[in-house]
């Protein structure tokens, strides 16, 4: 099946500026038809990356091959590629209609075709029919974001790259958009490859997320992966807040903290040094009364609380450490700073990551 040959493949890609690599030898294969997004911090390569595959820039080294073609030196023109990015790159002056049918009229589709051509990725889009004849100044940036999206589809690409298109909108219709984006990519079957520094964004769309640090791709999986078994204790704090507990092996091969003290840890099976740091995610901790079948127990005082909708979150103190406890609203009540409070974790919640 075409499904077994990658559309894009990375072999050991580089790009470096002087001495710099800013894209640090780079492996992966992607998929027909995946919503593939790299996600990392400023600076981590993402969009040299994105350029690379975009043809806008030519790999240092290594290779890049479109469906076991070498591409490495193939301009962007030239490719069966497309990409959307935040600037938009619209034709200011004209219509929407104009602009989603720029790349029809390039390849000398006829005018009553490719109005229909484009009435169709409008809908596909969700742009109302009436927009047709709307100047694109006039739309709203989301209106804007979706006629860009449109015409990257007229393009009819292999494979549709995104530069972090949403970066410039509101939080709400952003949100939107996430969804609306995944949709589209169910509906088109085409193959997508998304930069963004919003890992949350990543989760919501993609069929598989890589994280970036430093120019190399230090995890690739599926959000579940991500989330569940991150790599790195870099990959588990670029998801979010986290508790996390700096641990020492003993002679038995279990862990203790490295400060000292108990911590019970589920084992793995990865290979791991001397010193690792458990990860436990605030969501996995919670507050114990009365007798408790909790692993790992500990006492403290709520020294602050954070409403976050249907979740409270709180800030413990314990001794020198503070932790992060996060629990549905329901299981909160009463809950105020200053009050004793034993938290508890279980050790199939603690993730036990290199350093
Ligand atoms: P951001 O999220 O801020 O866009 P990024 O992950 O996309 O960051 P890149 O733009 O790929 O990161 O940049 C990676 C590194 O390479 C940065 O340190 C950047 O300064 C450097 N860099 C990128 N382009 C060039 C260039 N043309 N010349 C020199 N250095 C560059």
């Amino acid at each position: 099946l075409a499904k077994a040959v990658p559309v894009l493949q990375l072999v050991d890609v580089r790009k470096t500026f002087g001495d710099f690599a800013a894209v640090d030898g780079i492996d992966v294969d992607i998929r027909e038809g995946e919503f593939v997004t790299i996600v990392g911090p400023s600076g981590s390569g993402k969009t040299t990356l994105l350029r690379m595959l975009a043809g806008m820039e030519a790999p240092s080294s290594g290779y890049i091959t479109l469906r076991g073609e070498l591409i490495n030196d193939v301009p962007a023109d030239k490719r069966p590629t497309c990409l959307v990015f935040q600037s938009l790159a619209l034709f200011p002056h004209k219509t929407v209609g104009e602009n989603i049918e720029f790349p029809l009229k390039v390849r000398k589709m006829p005018a009553a075709e490719r109005k229909r051509r484009a009435l169709d990725f409008m809908r596909m889009v969700r742009l109302p029919e009436h927009y047709y004849a709307k100047n694109v100044m006039r739309c709203s940036g989301g209106e804007k974001q979706r006629v860009a999206l449109a015409r990257a589809f007229a393009y009819d690409p292999d494979v549709l790259f995104f530069d972090e298109p949403l970066s410039a909108l509101d939080y709400k219709l952003k949100k939107v958009l996430e969804k609306e984006l995944k949709d589209l990519h169910r509906e088109s079957g085409k193959t997508f490859v998304y930069i963004t520094h919003s890992l949350e964004e990543a989760m919501v769309m993609s069929d598989r997320v890589g994280v970036m640090s430093r120019g190399r791709l230090v995890q690739i999986g599926t959000p579940e992966d991500i989330y569940t078994r991150p790599a790195t204790r870099f990959v588990a704090e670029f998801f979010g807040e986290v508790n996390s507990f700096p641990v020492k092996r003993m002679p038995d091969g279990g862990w203790t903290l490295a400060e000292g003290g108990p911590i019970i840890v589920a084992p793995v099976d990865t290979a791991m040094g001397d010193t690792a740091t458990v990860i436990v995610r605030p969501e996995t901790m919670r507050f114990v009364t009365g007798p408790s079948r909790a692993d790992n127990l500990i006492s403290g005082k709520i020294y602050n609380e954070y409403s976050l909708g249907s979740r409270m979150q709180y800030q413990v103190h314990a001794g020198e450490r503070i932790y992060l406890v996060e629990v549905a609203r329901a299981a909160a009540s009463g809950l105020v700073a200053g009050d004793a409070v034993t938290i508890g974790w279980d050790a199939r919640d603690a993730i036990l990551v290199g350093d």
